[in-house]
């Protein structure tokens, strides 16, 4: 689990500049930010994708899209909007294989992604 760059992030051990952490969960501002707020909020448990969440993770799951609610909230999105993001495996685009929704906001956004 190691070798996991967002396990890493939560243990402390790689760099990220967090704005949420409880029991669960953690967000942090996304390196490469594609939007003026762009968070990653993740499980601290080590799930791959949202393909191996399970009824044991029902707790973390509601707390992560709580966080959401509350990052939005700070980050002053409310108002105008914003967009959740998962991507899934090869083809959906995730490139990290520890599940993080990508919280994004603070200007236009546009549909469909690419
Ligand atoms: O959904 P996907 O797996 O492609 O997203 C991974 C995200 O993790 C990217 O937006 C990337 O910029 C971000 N990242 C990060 N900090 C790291 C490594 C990746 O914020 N140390």
């Amino acid at each position: 689990m190691a070798e996991c760059i967002f396990c890493g992030i939560v243990e402390g051990s790689i760099p990220s500049k967090k704005v949420y952490e409880d029991e669960h969960v953690v967000a942090f501002h996304d390196i490469s930010p594609a939007a003026p707020v762009h968070l990653l909020v993740i499980p601290k448990k080590h799930i791959a994708s949202i393909q191996e969440v399970g009824e044991e993770d029902a707790v973390t799951m509601g707390r992560i899209f709580s966080a959401i609610n509350h990052l939005a909230q700070e980050f002053g999105l409310s108002e105008k909007g914003f967009r959740i993001v998962n991507n899934c495996g090869q083809e959906g685009g995730q490139t990290v294989f520890h599940l993080h929704f990508h919280l994004l906001g603070g200007r236009q956004l546009t549909w469909p992604p690419g």
